[in-house]
Parts: C-alpha cells; sequence; structure tokens
C-alpha cells in the first residue's frame, strides 16, 4: 500500500470514529493478497487501490456504523464474495467470531487461505448456498448477527439471513440507494419470517459520497420451517 494509501484507509477510518493505526499492515496485506489473487482468478473488478480502499475496506466497515457488532458475537456473512464485509470487520473486531459463507468455492478458498496468511483467527470460510445452511441444525437459529453485502433485494436477503438468526438477533443488510418499494416489501418478507424492521440509516460513503443504506431487522419469533426455501427459489420467486 502507498503512503497516499494509507493515508486514504486512515482518514476514511476517522470518518466512521475509528482509529486503523494498529491494523494498517494487516489492510496492507489484504490489498495485496485481493491483487495477486485477482492475477488467477476473478475475484473483485476493482483493482486500482483507491476503490480497493473505499470500495471496499471502508465500505464494509461502514456495516458496523451504529456499532451493532461488538462483545464476542457469532456472525455469519452471505455472499461473502472476495471476503467483504468479513475481513475489515474481522481486522478491526478481533473478539467477534465470522463465518464467511459464498456458494463459489473458490471464492471461498481465497477467504479460508487469506484468513490463515493474515493470522485471523476469527475468519472461517464455509462454501454453501445460504439456503442450504439455514435449513442445517447446526446453523439454523445459531447466530447472533447476519451481515450481508451486495448480495439481492431486501426480501431475498430476508430468506437467505432470518433463518440464521437466533431470537433476539439482528440481520444488517448493506444496500447502495435503497427505495421505499424495496424497503417495503423487505418489511413484509420480514413479517413473514418472524422478524421486523428494527432500523433503517441512510448515509453517505466517507470521502466517496456515495449514498448507503443499513437495514437492520431483528429476530423476534421463529422461522417457519418451510423457510429458507429450496436452493434458488428465494431469488426466483421473492416472498414479496
Ligand atoms: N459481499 C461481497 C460479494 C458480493 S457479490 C461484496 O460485497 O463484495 C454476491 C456474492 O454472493 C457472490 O459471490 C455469490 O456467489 C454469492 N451468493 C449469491 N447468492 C448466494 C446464495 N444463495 N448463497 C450463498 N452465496 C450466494
Amino acid at each position: 500500500m502507498t503512503p497516499e494509501g494509507e493515508a486514504l484507509l486512515l482518514a476514511g477510518g476517522r470518518a466512521l470514529q475509528l482509529d486503523l493505526t494498529p491494523h494498517l499492515r494487516t489492510f496492507a496485506q489484504l490489498q495485496a493478497a485481493l491483487l495477486a489473487g485477482n492475477a488467477g482468478m476473478n475475484l473483485t473488478s476493482l483493482t486500482g487501490e483507491r476503490d480497493i480502499i473505499l470500495k471496499h475496506f471502508i465500505d464494509s466497515l461502514s456495516c458496523n456504523r451504529g456499532g451493532w457488532l461488538q462483545g464476542g458475537m457469532r456472525v455469519v456473512d452471505l455472499g461473502t464474495g472476495a471476503g467483504f464485509p468479513t475481513f475489515p470487520l474481522a481486522i478491526t473486531l478481533p473478539d467477534l467470531q465470522f463465518l464467511a459463507v459464498d456458494a463459489t468455492r473458490k471464492k471461498t478458498d481465497f477467504v479460508t487461505r487469506t484468513a490463515a496468511a493474515l493470522k485471523l483467527g476469527n475468519v472461517t470460510a464455509l462454501a454453501s448456498r445460504a439456503e442450504m445452511l439455514g435449513q442445517q441444525p447446526q446453523h439454523r437459529e445459531r447466530y447472533e448477527r447476519v451481515v450481508l453485502r451486495a448480495v439481492a433485494a431486501l426480501p431475498v436477503l430476508a430468506e437467505l439471513g432470518l433463518p440464521l438468526l437466533e431470537i433476539g438477533g439482528l440481520l444488517i443488510a448493506q444496500k447502495g440507494q435503497l427505495g421505499e418499494e424495496e424497503l417495503a416489501s423487505g418489511t413484509r418478507a420480514a413479517a413473514l419470517l418472524g422478524a421486523e424492521l428494527f432500523h433503517v440509516e441512510h448515509f453517505e460513503l466517507p470521502l466517496l459520497g456515495a449514498p448507503r443504506s443499513l437495514v437492520l431487522m431483528r429476530k423476534v419469533g421463529p422461522t417457519p420451517a418451510q423457510y429458507p426455501r429450496r436452493a434458488g427459489v428465494p431469488g426466483r420467486q421473492p416472498l414479496c
């Protein structure tokens, strides 16, 4: 990472009330791993340093605006891709346990290798469809938080994520610009799945000024056993 990159990362962190100084080295290693991994397979379309820092690192950290991730929580990141938001969150929140899930094994293999290289003992990766995980007793209703960034529309996210949450747990979805219609359909889907809309926050990404929204759903009762439906169905036939 160049000195300009370090300054950018620190400035983005400050805008989120985070001091990233102790983590500069790890973020630099993550950037290098991403670029090296990208040479062999298509992990991310973002390859410029400024883009990686703002659109992957700072953007991922913004999932914890409001501090909903804390203590020793068990967090599952659905559709983690090359490890986002898991890596930036796991670097800055070492006491939390992250399970990074993606349907594509080459991506979860990258996450596993990179977690080891960065010595992040709090990151585990698993190649699975979220629909399968949600029906497995060892994962269903076992997590305190589910985070999702850039995976699908809210009603789909709700069906994939809410079954994994224990009662009282929060689903945290990070979205770009969010329309009223998507919010309304997501809220209706949440009600079918044992959850309620808990909090919505609109903000601009530090330094980029791009619009983002965080949508939080809170699990208030068990999810009916038929959800999530079979792999692919939540996306093809959204609940609402
Ligand atoms: N969260 C990452 C990646 C977003 S791309 C980021 O913000 O950069 C969406 C990812 O979700 C893809 O890697 C895709 O393989 C994965 N995905 C989509 N639907 C999924 C499902 N049902 N179960 C597991 N992974 C899924």
